[in-house]
């Protein structure tokens, strides 16, 4: 039999929140979701992710990732719609550089999720991504730089894009002789594996650079048996596989969730790179953890873990010639 399409599995998603809590035991469980945050940015969760969070469980902390409650509705003041200052680091369309070396194409605006604690719920994608303008202008850029050495595909999710997409766009950077390096930032290996079908792999292991795919889990609990095979897929394809997390309140801030996630990757075959503390996003105010307290979970990380399943602790500050350590 013929493995399912990924785009089906994509289509196939969640989007309204009653259903899923019904989905989960919960339709009586009194959660304060908001149809007003719900019309802001929509839920949007694939089936298979959605299999792995707790029945009739309303702190699960996958369902808080996912669900539009009230919370969001609520202003607060620090927490804004440009966060990270992508605004003007814009050098192009659909290109962003910030760091030294590196130039972050915003191949897509399209996720298989949406993240309640994104700053995507605000950024203006429809015009500012690379595929919008056919690429060319920022393959152009990339190729006029002799200073950038590494790629790194982001968006929203480079992955949602169809492979030949994906292979249209390697095959204009493979002109630039420059190039060292190529990185994918991409949540589709955990929350829809299917993506990483033979055609992806295919792609990627033949191109003419190392590949460092940076995955996107904050609990434990994301990693499945689907996800082990996305994971170990990409590995025999050649790929070196990271994980950035997001710190966030009810779903990973204490040190049992943050270890567990930590060993949960690395039996996958992840290392733990970064655990940013929140973008200061409107909307996500009530996923906000204290630095304080952030500080005192990664030193518990550190007494606790070897060193490489300890992820560096980071901000995105505006400005900044990189993450800033806290
Ligand atoms: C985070 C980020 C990078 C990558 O930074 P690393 O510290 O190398 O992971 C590059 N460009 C932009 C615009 C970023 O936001
Ligand atoms: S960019 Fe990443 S964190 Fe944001 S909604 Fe998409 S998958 Fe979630």
């Amino acid at each position: 039999m013929q493995p399912r399409p990924w785009q089906q599995a994509w289509r196939e998603a969640v989007r309204d929140p009653r259903e899923l809590l019904s989905m989960l035991g919960l339709a009586d469980a009194g959660l304060a979701i908001s149809d007003a945050a719900a019309a802001q940015f929509p839920l949007r969760v694939p089936r298979g992710f959605v299999a792995r969070m707790r029945h009739g469980d309303p702190r699960d902390p996958l369902l808080r990732q996912v669900l539009p409650l009230d919370d969001e509705m609520r202003a607060m003041p620090g927490f804004t719609q440009d966060a990270v200052g992508d605004g003007p680091a814009r050098a192009g369309r659909g290109l962003i550089r910030k760091y030294r070396g590196r130039a972050l194409l915003v191949a897509t605006g399209s996720c298989a999720v949406n993240c309640r604690y994104c700053f995507r719920r605000h950024f203006p994608y429809s015009e500012e991504t690379a595929a919008a303008a056919g690429w060319r202008d920022a393959v152009a850029a990339i190729a006029a730089d002799a200073g950038i050495d590494e790629v790194i595909l982001s968006g929203g999710d480079p992955l949602s894009l169809s492979t030949s997409k994906l292979a249209q766009l390697t095959d204009a950077l493979a002109a630039a002789p420059h190039l060292r390096r190529l990185r994918i930032h991409s949540r589709l290996p955990v929350v829809l594996p299917e993506r990483i079908d033979g055609g992806l792999l295919a792609w990627l292991g033949a191109l003419p650079w190392p590949v460092t795919v940076v995955v996107h889990a904050n609990h434990a609990n994301e990693f499945d048996q689907s996800v082990d095979g996305a994971m170990a897929r990409l590995r025999a394809a050649g790929a070196t596989l990271l994980n950035q997390a997001v710190l966030l309140r009810g779903v990973n801030d204490n040190a049992d969730a943050l270890a567990d996630l930590s060993e949960r990757g690395f039996q996958a075959g992840v290392l733990p790179y970064y655990l940013h503390q929140l973008d200061r996003v409107a909307g996500a105010a009530h996923f906000e953890v204290p630095d304080a307290r952030a500080l005192e979970l990664h030193a518990a990380l550190r007494r606790r873990l070897s060193g490489y399943l300890v992820p560096r602790l980071v901000r995105e500050v505006a400005g900044d010639a990189s993450k800033r350590p806290l």
